[in-house]
């Protein structure tokens, strides 16, 4: 089994990625900026909650992102291993997805982080937003309260892995298979 975290800020490609890495792997995907919108689809209590917090462009708080992480992990005691895509975005979920994983007799193999600049994310995101329909990818100071709450509370879970020796870095920018293709190779070394 492995546990692979996805990281990179807004923009980087990591649903993309995913996807890929599903197909390839059959790994289970937590994304959990998609179960956030599947709350919000349902019209659920914690879905209006959340959907306030996000067209704010700012983080959910963390007890909310934790609880769904682990109600998906015990959902899926068959898993062959899962991609952890937008989460842990702050060091206590890192340390909350460490206790999940200790509790459920597994561990996180390692990162592999999507490295891209803020010029070309904010492109990417506006060019998405034309199509996503989603409301966060639409404006532009939307995405620079993304991007910025990125680097002050995100970005420190990528010393928190580099501390555990599992923190691996891949340039986002260029082909689709190209990037592809380093993950895998990153993967295949777990
Ligand atoms: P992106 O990476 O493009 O910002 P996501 O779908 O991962 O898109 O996230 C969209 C929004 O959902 C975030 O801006 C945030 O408000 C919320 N969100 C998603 N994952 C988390 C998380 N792990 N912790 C807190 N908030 C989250």
């Amino acid at each position: 089994m492995q546990n692979i975290v996805l990281f990179g800020p807004p923009g980087a490609g990591k649903g993309t990625q995913s996807q890929k890495l599903i197909d390839k792997y059959g790994f289970v995907h937590l994304s959990t900026g998609d179960l956030l919108r599947a709350e919000i689809a349902e019209g659920t209590t914690l879905g209006l909650e959340a959907k306030k917090i996000m067209d704010m462009g700012i983080l959910v708080p963390d007890e909310v992102v934790i609880g769904m992480i682990d109600n998906r992990i015990k959902a899926n005691p068959e898993a062959k291993g899962f991609i952890f895509d937008g989460f842990p975005r702050t060091v206590a979920q890192a340390e909350a997805l460490d206790s999940m994983m200790t509790e459920n007799g597994i561990k996180i193999n390692g990162m592999i982080a999507l490295v891209v600049d803020d010029e070309e994310l904010t492109k990417r995101l506006l060019i998405r937003g034309q199509t996503s329909g989603r409301a966060d990818d639409q404006n532009e100071e939307l995405i620079r309260k993304r991007v910025q709450e990125y680097s002050t509370k995100t970005m420190p879970v990528a010393d928190y892995y580099t501390k555990q020796g599992k923190y691996s870095a891949i340039g986002g920018i260029g082909e689709i298979e190209e990037i592809f293709t380093h993950i895998c190779n990153v993967i295949d070394k777990f």
